[in-house]
This record gives structure tokens, C-alpha cells and sequence, in this order.
């Protein structure tokens, strides 16, 4: 009986007991249930078998979206999961193990996962993970790292573009009275990299007359509220040799308080190279401005880009008004092909000196110029532009005319009373013949002669005169080109009894060209030949055909003439300056209209000789047959 009662009164302790803790294990569900840190389960499979509230409110899933599903699926790692679920199978326990996890709406969750296995009679039932959200925590590293990786960016491209620059850089800290210099800097000073720079050191090597604007500018930048940037260029004395150097320097101050500045950071550059070329073109174009000539110059493209002063006073355009405009507003319609020309000639390397020209200036007059051509060239040697000196030379020019008139006008009046003696002397000498007066038909044939060269002479001072003046006229003819020659070689025979004159292969060519102008360049170059062979010797006019054309050769073999001469031969008033033919009359002009004939004639004159051994000149001329 009494075991009765003490089994009832163990029931109902029991029962009391097991009340106790059927209710304990609903609340400890019920506070895992709605614990707020994120919880589930996994079974031995990989299987999510349960999960608390907070796990699906923090990846957004419904419970039937999550539990019966491989916990794999919900992990953004793969390789991750294998080894969380290989740890916990060997039963291992999970400290704060890092994983990242996806929500429903694609959002990756950065999370810590506690973790232990629940085991019953060695058998694994299931894991308990815990998983705590540190996503906010990510990002605000991520973000952090983000902005150090920017900042460091930043710094290299500074330290590149400082680098590049050949900029030094410094910081003055005015309270400890440090100075910092860059190894750029020091190299500017001239300073031991090894040293220490002192602020003292550094204002004994400004230059005394910089000294005091220098140091008050530093000192008045402490200032509060002084943060602008500042800029100065001042000389300094190197270091190491002493050498005068300027340098540029930049700074700003910087204020950690309203107060005094706490730092001056700043950059120095060396300019002496600057200042110097800056002080060299300074003076160039002083004396650019100071030329009496006009100095231009212009883009390739004909666009002026620099007037002086005396171009304003020779073209009347104000370098405000021209500058950016088109060169060919100076330029008479009539001329503008030559600029190009030109440019070809300055292309080949040739040299444009003393070129003459015409212009027009602002108020439409036209105006003679001399204009000496140089190229503007960049590093690599490639022509960018032009500049030009333009001389005004109209007044030389009317100098010119004036002359040129006086010498038409007294060639002219020459030429009638010569044409009368001629006459006179061709009478006297028939009648002489006719009389057998010997010594005076020697005597008359020799005055012949020489009225001849005076003929031919004033003749060519003629043409001289009106070619300058752009009168010269051609009338191309049908002309017999042997008469002309024979013509030419009776002449010259009067001329001299040294020489012998032989004229070959000239029979049956005609040529179409103005008969007298022709005959006065064959003049004169049968007569230097007799003029410069001293010592005689032959002397041949010749033609050769050759397909449609006819070369007209002289030669001699007289005193030939140098290279260098060669090339300066047609010019007008040359005479080669050589000792031996110091007393040989002439006045420089007859090859030069040798020459500009036969350029009427689109022809052109050269010679080819050897000196001591005589020389030959030549032309070539269409022929008609
Ligand atoms: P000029 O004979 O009046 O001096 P030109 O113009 O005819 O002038 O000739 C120019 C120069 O060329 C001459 O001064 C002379 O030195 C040289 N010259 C011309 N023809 C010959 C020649 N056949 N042989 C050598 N030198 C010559």
C-alpha cells in the first residue's frame, strides 16, 4: 500500500516534472523559433531540414522556398559549402567562418557562420548554424579600399606629372623652421643630397638683390587667411659652382586653425634656359623692330603671322590689321603665282636673295620691292613658313629708269650719225679700191670694223635699256639660219686677222625667230671669243641637228673660264675679275642678253669650257625644216 502511495505520489512528481519541462522546451522553441540571430539546420545529406524566422526574414525566402532544398543552393562559393559541410561530417566545430550567401531578390549576403553538429548515438542528426550578417561591414571595407586605391592613384599620377615636369618640390614648416627639399630641388641649388637643408642656408644662396622680396613673401604667406597661391621668380647662386641660376617657385599655405599657416607646400622649377632664350628673343626682336627693312613672316599656308614696324611704315597696314590675314592681299593680281614659286625654290634648297618684285601697299599704290626669302624650319628640319625682308626700292627703281632713259636716249642719238659714217666709209673704201690706193682701203676696212663694234655695241646698250623696262620686242620670223651665220663669220673676220673663223654645217636649217635678236647674241659670243683668246687660235660657228632642233654652237680656244664663273656669267654687269684679261674693253652686259634673247626665245644659253684650253657656248632652237 504504502509502495502504491509512493509510486502515485512519483507519478505525480514526474508529471509535475515532465510539465515543467514540456514547457521549458516550448519556450526554448519558441526563443529559437523567433530568435533574432538567423538560424537552420542541415542534415546529414546537405538538406536544410529546419530554419528559424529570422533566416528567411534576412535571405528572403518562404519556408517552403527553403527548407528541403540543398543548403549548396543558397551559397554564392561552391567550394565554400563542400568544405563548411566536410568540416562539420568530421565534427569539427565552426568559429566565425566567413560565406557569403544569395538572397531570393539576388542580393549577396557577407555572413559569419557558427556551427555545431547535433550527434545521437553517433549518428550524425543534423547542424546547427548560426548566421551572423556582416554585409554593411563588407561594404565599408570594400569602400574604404576603394578610396585608399583611389587616393594612391592619385598620388602616383602627382608624383608623374611632378616627375615629368621636372618640377622640385618643398614644405617649410615655419614653426620648427624645417625645410624639406625634393631631390629635384636639390638639384636646382646645387645641394648635397646627403644634407640636411636649413632654412638659413637655403635664403644665403638667394641672390642678395632677391634676398628680402623673397623671404617677406614667405613669411607674409604665414599669415592667417593668406591661403592663395603664390608665385615668384627669383635667381639663386648654385651650391656646388656658384653658377646664377632663376628659378620659378609655387606655393600655398597651409592652415590647420584659423591661425598662422602650420606648412607651406610648394614647387620650384628651374627657367634660366627660359629666361635667357625669353631675354634673347627680346632683343632679336628689338632689332627686328629697328630694321629699316619690313620684316615678315608667314605660315605656309600665306597666313602672316609677324609685321614690324617697318613693314607698317613700307606696306602702311598696322600689324593689328594684318596679322592672321592672307600675304596675298600685298601681292598684285598679276603676280600672285609667285609665291609659289618661290616656296618650290626654297623646297630645292636654293636660296631667294634680292629677288625683285612688285607690291601693293594699304592705299593701293604698287611699290618696287627686294625681297630675300629664308625658311622657317621646325626641329626635324621640315619648312613651316617663311620670313621675309622686303627693301622698298621703288626709288632706286625710278633711279634706274632715269639712267636706263639717259642711255636709250643717247644710244639713239648715236646711232643715226654712226649709220652716216658707216655710209661714208663704204663709199670711201669702193673708191679707194677703185683707185688701188692700197694703204687706204687697208686703213677704210679697219675703220669699218671698228665702226661695226661701235654699232654693235650701242645696239646692245639698246636692248639692255629696253629690257629693262620689259620693251623688248621679238618678231619671230622664218628666218635662213646660213646667211645669218655667214653674216656673222664676214663680221667677225674684220674683227681680227689673229683668229681663224670657220663656219660649219649651218646650209638649209630654217628657224622661226627674230633675225637681228639672234644675230646680236651670235655677235657677241663670236666676239669674246676673239676677245678672250689673246693668242689667236680657231674659232668655229657650227649647227647641229638633232630631231627638230638645232644646237648653234661658238668655240675657242681661248682662256676658258672657271667653275665658279660659269655659274655667274649671264649675270648682268659680271665681268670675271682675272688679271690677264684686266685690259679687255667690255662692260658685263653682253651674255646677260645672250642669255635674256634666248629666253625670249624659250631657249636658254650654256657654256661648258676648260681654263687654258677655251670654251664652248651653246643654244638650242626649233627649226622649221
Ligand atoms: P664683257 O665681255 O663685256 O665683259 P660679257 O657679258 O660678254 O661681258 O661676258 C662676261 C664675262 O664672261 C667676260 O668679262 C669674260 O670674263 C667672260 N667670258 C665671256 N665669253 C668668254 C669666252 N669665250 N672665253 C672666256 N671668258 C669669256
Amino acid at each position: 500500500m504504502e509502495d502504491f502511495e509512493v509510486l502515485q505520489a512519483k507519478i505525480a512528481q514526474y508529471e509535475k516534472e515532465n510539465k515543467e519541462l514540456k514547457f521549458r522546451l516550448e519556450e526554448l522553441n519558441d526563443f529559437v523559433e523567433n530568435a533574432s540571430l538567423p538560424l537552420h539546420w542541415v542534415n546529414a545529406e546537405g538538406i536544410i531540414t529546419w530554419a528559424n524566422q529570422a533566416e528567411f526574414v534576412s535571405l528572403g525566402y518562404t519556408r517552403e522556398e527553403y527548407i528541403g532544398f540543398p543548403i549548396s543552393n543558397f551559397h554564392e562559393d561552391q567550394e565554400v559549402i563542400q568544405d563548411i559541410l566536410y568540416r562539420l561530417t568530421n565534427n569539427q566545430t565552426l568559429l566565425n567562418y566567413p560565406a557569403r550567401l544569395r538572397c531570393k531578390n539576388g542580393d549577396i549576403k557577407h555572413v559569419l557562420i557558427n556551427s555545431s553538429v547535433l550527434w545521437k548515438e553517433d549518428k550524425f542528426v543534423h547542424t546547427r548554424c548560426f548566421t551572423r550578417d556582416i554585409t554593411p561591414l563588407i561594404q565599408e571595407q570594400e569602400r574604404k579600399a576603394e578610396l585608399i586605391n583611389e587616393l594612391e592613384q592619385n598620388e602616383t599620377k602627382l608624383k608623374i606629372a611632378i616627375e615629368s615636369t621636372n618640377l622640385g618640390t618643398w614644405e617649410w614648416d615655419p614653426i620648427t623652421n624645417i625645410l624639406y627639399w625634393s631631390e629635384e630641388c636639390r638639384n636646382f641649388f646645387g645641394y648635397p643630397a646627403a644634407e640636411q637643408i636649413t632654412f638659413d642656408a637655403f635664403s644665403e644662396m638667394i641672390h642678395p638683390g632677391d634676398r628680402s622680396t623673397v623671404l617677406l613673401a614667405m613669411h607674409e604667406s604665414i599669415e592667417p587667411g593668406n591661403g592663395k597661391t603664390h608665385n615668384l621668380t627669383y635667381r639663386i647662386y648654385r651650391l656646388d659652382n656658384n653658377e646664377m641660376r632663376w628659378i620659378k617657385v609655387q606655393w600655398r599655405s597651409s592652415f590647420k586653425t584659423d591661425r598662422y599657416a602650420s606648412l607651406l607646400i610648394g614647387t620650384t622649377l628651374d627657367i634660366t634656359d627660359v629666361k635667357y632664350a625669353e631675354e634673347k628673343s627680346e632683343k632679336l626682336a628689338a632689332i627686328v623692330n629697328s630694321s629699316n627693312d619690313a620684316v615678315i613672316s608667314k605660315t605656309l599656308n600665306g597666313i602672316i603671322t609677324s609685321w614690324n614696324d617697318s613693314a607698317e611704315r613700307t606696306f602702311g597696314y598696322s600689324a593689328a590689321e594684318v596679322i592672321g590675314e592672307p600675304i596675298l592681299k600685298l601681292i598684285p593680281p598679276d603676280r600672285q603665282e609667285e609665291e609659289v614659286q618661290i616656296l618650290s625654290r626654297l623646297n630645292k634648297g636654293e636660296r631667294v636673295d634680292h629677288f625683285e618684285t612688285k607690291r601693293i601697299t594699304k592705299s593701293g599704290k604698287t611699290i618696287d620691292v627686294s625681297l630675300t626669302i629664308s625658311p622657317v624650319k621646325d626641329m626635324d628640319g621640315k619648312i613651316i613658313g617663311l620670313s621675309k625682308i622686303a627693301r622698298d626700292i621703288t626709288e632706286r627703281k625710278q633711279e634706274e629708269q632715269r639712267k636706263n632713259d639717259f642711255v636709250a636716249m643717247v644710244s639713239h642719238e648715236l646711232k643715226t650719225p654712226l649709220t652716216a659714217l658707216t655710209g661714208y666709209l663704204q663709199l670711201l673704201l669702193m673708191r679707194s679700191k677703185k683707185e688701188g690706193d692700197e694703204f687706204s682701203v687697208k686703213s677704210l676696212i679697219r675703220a669699218e670694223a671698228q665702226t661695226k663694234k661701235m654699232v654693235s655695241m650701242i645696239h646692245d646698250f639698246l636692248s639692255l635699256a629696253r629690257m629693262e623696262e620689259g620693251k623688248l620686242q621679238i618678231e619671230r620670223r622664218e628666218v635662213e639660219l646660213h646667211p645669218l651665220m655667214i653674216e656673222i663669220a664676214e663680221d667677225a673676220k674684220f674683227l681680227t686677222s689673229q683668229h681663224t673663223i670657220k663656219l660649219i654645217d649651218c646650209e638649209g636649217i630654217i628657224i622661226n625667230a627674230d633675225r637681228d635678236k639672234i644675230g646680236q647674241v651670235l655677235m657677241n659670243l663670236v666676239s669674246n671669243a676673239i676677245k678672250y683668246s689673246p693668242e689667236g687660235g680657231l674659232i668655229t660657228l657650227g649647227c647641229e641637228k638633232q630631231n627638230g632642233k638645232v644646237k648653234i654652237y661658238v668655240s675657242d680656244q681661248g682662256i676658258g673660264i672657271s667653275p665658279g664663273d660659269q655659274k655667274r656669267l649671264f649675270e648682268r654687269f659680271y665681268r670675271v675679275n682675272n688679271n690677264g684679261i684686266k685690259t679687255v674693253p667690255g662692260f658685263g652686259i653682253g651674255l646677260y642678253l645672250v642669255s635674256e634673247i634666248l629666253r625670249y626665245h624659250d631657249s636658254e644659253i650654256v657654256v661648258e669650257s676648260e681654263e687654258k684650253a677655251g670654251s664652248v657656248f651653246y643654244f638650242y632652237l626649233q627649226t622649221l625644216s
